[in-house]
Parts: structure tokens; sequence; C-alpha cells
């Protein structure tokens, strides 16, 4: 630092004081600094001498200890949404909107989860059958959005009713910037939630644990977030499970989407057979996007995850090298892999109520209806969601949304499809904000009142 200061100093006493001392070689030495250093980078900064480090301990007997440790607090918030995805920006916009402070932590850089970083970008099920009508069962939150996108240059192609949409990765980035900003809801991005602040006293009434935050962890290392009440929409579960919250860890496929360009430049013979993995249409001319199931294994195993990343990726370049080598199709390229890995399903809350297929075919109705959810094809009944099965039956003040929400394996295929995710993202924003305004415990929650104000927000209840 203070060769750096005195160096500068040095400088500006050659330029104000001595015209007759600026020679030559001070000219010289200043240019060749200039070459070498950027200006703008010549603090040294704080020193840090180490004396505060609190690393784990490998203790002589082979354990890993992580030492006890005081947090500092980044904020404390109403409603504390984790995990930036379909679900958790559906929950944090409509908590904002609702005039609660609201915090929503991502462990990337975006918004969107597995529909943009995924590049999952087909939005199946948004409407269903109703004897002979169609309906769209996808309100609110969602159809704004898929409003919203029709509205954005390549934002969303067939959004003719009745049909399932596409839309693009990198403009929904954009459009969820723009509505997370708009509704005025505290960011964290790169954080990544690693465990549930639990209060030291359980519920009065239930006697269950009552979970007052997370803690995420940052460059800066761990940091506290407390809040009235918590929405886990990490889609694993991440906070709810370290609360204690009952739960199944599932298998299920885990694939890599990636998408293709130049599609437009493809000069296939006539009655050529086009080659194999072309995908689908996207919004943006020429660009298709390819999904790939891939196997069904563990979605929170770190070894697993690693395995599948690079197995997949060889999958995709051969798939790749396959259609540029068939003739017409030289020009088709690799644009993007997915930066989010594929999972699809891994952790679901034991619920007060469970989803089954059986009961969603028959149509069964619940008091706490808070949406209705849709399926891959809309020729079906739509089906209702209840606010139980968003509320965990051994934890308070911590719902979930999304893929996690309880149901039964068949059901959690139907469950995690983009628009359902938005469906019961936006009851849980809700719920949890009049819970956080009227001091109950999330499962206590006034459910009249949670209709009401969903209905407001423009939602679909049947
Ligand atoms: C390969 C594949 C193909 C699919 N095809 C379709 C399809 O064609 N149509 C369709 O409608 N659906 C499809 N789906 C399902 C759909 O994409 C997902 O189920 C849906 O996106 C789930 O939304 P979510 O908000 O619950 O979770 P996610 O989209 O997974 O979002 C979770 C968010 O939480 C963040 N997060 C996770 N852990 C942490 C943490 N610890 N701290 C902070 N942030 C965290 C993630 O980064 C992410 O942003 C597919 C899924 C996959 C994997």
């Amino acid at each position: 630092m203070f060769l750096s200061e005195l160096t500068r100093r040095d400088l500006l006493k050659t330029f104000a004081f001595g015209a007759a001392t600026f020679s030559a070689s001070s000219l010289k030495t200043q240019s060749t600094l200039a070459d070498f250093v950027s200006q703008k980078d010549k603090t040294v900064g704080e020193l840090h001498d180490g004396s505060n480090a609190n690393p784990v301990k490998l203790l002589a007997e082979g354990q890993i200890v992580r030492p006890q440790l005081s947090l500092p607090k980044i904020s404390e918030t109403d409603v504390l949404v984790v995990g930036g995805g379909p679900a958790g920006c559906c929950a944090a916009i409509a908590a904002a909107r609702l005039g609660l402070k609201t915090t929503l932590v991502e462990r990337y850089g975006h918004f969107g989860g597995l529909a943009t970083g995924g590049l999952v970008v087909h939005i199946l099920g948004h409407w269903t059958r109703e004897g002979d009508k169609k309906v769209q069962v996808t309100q609110g939150l969602g159809e704004e959005m898929m409003k919203r996108l029709e509205g954005l240059p390549n934002g969303i192609v067939n959004r003719e009713f009745g049909r399932n949409p596409t839309l693009d990765a990198e403009t929904y980035k954009y459009l969820l910037v723009e509505m997370i900003t708009e509704a005025n809801v505290e960011v964290f991005l790169h954080s990544w939630a690693i465990d549930a602040i639990v209060d030291d006293a359980p519920d009065s009434t239930t006697g269950n644990p009552v979970v007052r935050g997370a803690v995420i962890q940052t460059k800066l290392g761990p940091q506290a977030i407390l809040a009235k009440q918590t929405i886990d929409t990490t889609g694993d579960g991440d906070v709810f499970v370290p609360a204690g919250a009952t739960h199944t860890q599932r298998l299920y496929n885990i694939g890599l989407p990636y998408r293709i360009g130049n599609l437009d430049r493809a000069k296939p013979q006539e009655g050529q057979k086009p080659p194999r993995h072309l995908g689908d249409v996207t919004p943006v001319p020429g660009v298709r996007w390819v999904n790939m199931t891939g196997p069904s294994l563990d979605g929170v195993d770190v070894k697993t995850l690693s395995k599948l990343e690079l197995s997949h990726r060889k999958q995709i370049w051969k798939q790749i090298q396959e259609v540029r080598n068939t003739p017409g199709y030289e020009e088709v390229f690799l644009m993007e892999t997915a930066p989010q890995i594929g999972v699809r399903i891994t952790r679901v809350i034991e619920g007060e109520e469970t989803l089954t297929l059986e009961n969603a075919k028959a149509g069964k109705k619940y008091d706490d209806c808070v949406g209705i959810g849709g399926a891959w094809h809309g020729d079906h009944l739509g089906w209702q969601i209840p606010y139980r099965s968003l509320v965990p039956r051994n934890v308070e003040n911590i719902i979930t949304a999304g893929r996690s929400l309880s149901a039964e394996p068949l059901m959690s295929d139907v469950v995690r499809v983009i628009p359902n995710c938005w469906v019961s993202g936006h009851a849980a924003g809700v719920a949890a904000a009049l819970a956080a305004k009227d001091g109950v415990i999330a499962r206590n929650v006034s459910i009249p009142d949670v209709q009401k104000a969903l209905l407001d927000q423009k939602a679909y209840l049947g």
C-alpha cells in the first residue's frame, strides 16, 4: 500500500511542481507503469491476519467437527423464500405484493431455476378439460408471466389456447428480474442456503420446532437471515430437511437439456429423414431445445451428480456430431448445455395432506383448495391443490411449494410441471404473507383470507 501511495504522490509532485524536473526518464517510468497496472487497482486493501479464522477441526481420532460459531445477521424479514425457481419467484412476488417485507435467496446469479438454468422451457399442462370445455387452470402470476413474455421479443411461442407454449430461457430470466424488482423483493443471489434457524423454544400449542429463518453460505462465510415465515422452494428441501421436517427421499430421472442453433440453415434433401436429437421449437428462430430423460438416481448425492455431468456431456457431444455428420445439417451447433443439471424429484415433504393420483382423477374437493393443477396434456380434469399439502406435519413456520410438496410418487410427476409450480408457489407466498401479517403459525393461517387474497391476485380456484 505504501509503495503504491508513494509512487502516486511522487508522480503528482513531479507533475505539479516541476515542469523543470519533468524529465524524459520520469515519463518513461510512468508510461511503463501504465502499461503494467491499471490505475484502479492500486490499493492493497484491508489486512486480515487470520486470527479470527475458525476452521473445521480434524480431531486426533479422525472426527471432523465444526466449532461453534456466532453468525452475522445479514437480514431480518417477514417472508423468506429460499430458491428462486418458478415456485420461489411466484411465492416471493405474491408475498411482496401483499405489502410484506419479502426476501428471496438463490444459489445462482439468476432466477428461474430449471425453467432457465435447467433449459426446461416447455410449459406443460396449464389447461384442463371440464366436460366439453377447455379451462385454463394456471392463472394469476403464471398467466401474468406468460402474457408479459408475449410482449418481449422472442419471449414465448405457441401461446394459442389449448397448446403447450415454449419460452425463451434468457427472456424469462430478464422478465423475472423485472417482476422481482418491481415487487421490491430483497434479493440475495450467489447465496446457498445450508441450514434452518430454529427457535430455542418449541411452539406452545403444537410442541413442534419453529423455524425462524435460514443460514446462507456466501463468499463471506455463513450468514443468518431471520424471518417470521420461511418458504422452502429449493426443490430439494435444503431448509425443511435440516429443520427436521418429515420427508421422503426419492430417486428420479436426471438429465441435461441443451440448446442447438442454426436449424434454419439446415438444407435437407427432399424426402430425407432428419437426424435424431433435433429437439423442439423455441421462440428464437433456428434454435431448438433438446430434452434428456437420463437415469433414475439420487439427485442430492454429489458423487452421482458429478458422474452424470461427465457422462451427459459426452453423450450430448456425440449426439451433436451425429447431427452435424448428417448431410444438410453440417452447420448445426451446440449453443449451450444447461448450467443447472436436470434433477426432477428428490426430497418431498410429508404434508398434512398428501396428493394422490387416485384423488386427482376422482376430482377430490378440499376446503383448503389454493389452486388447480394441470398435467402433461390437458385432456383430463383439473385437480385441487390443498394448502395442507404445502405444510409439513411436524415443523412450524416453514412451508414448501413446487416439486417438493406432499404427493405420492405418481402424483409428484404431475405436481412438478412448471405451471403447477407457479400455482403452488403463488399460494405459498400468499399464505406465508398472511401468516406473518396476522402473527399466526403457518399451519393456522386463515384459509378464507388466503383464498380471497389469491382471487384478488387473479388466481384460479375452480
Ligand atoms: C430434464 C427435465 C425436463 C423437464 N421437462 C419439463 C417440461 O417439458 N415441462 C414442464 O412443465 N416441466 C418440466 N420439467 C419439470 C420442471 O422443470 C421443474 O419441476 C420445475 O422447474 C420445478 O420448479 P421449482 O421452482 O419447484 O424448482 P426448481 O426449478 O428446481 O428451482 C429451485 C431453485 O432453487 C435454487 N436452489 C436450490 N437449492 C438451493 C439452496 N440450497 N440455496 C439457494 N437456492 C437454492 C435453484 O438454484 C433453483 O433456482 C422438467 C424437469 C427436468 C429436470
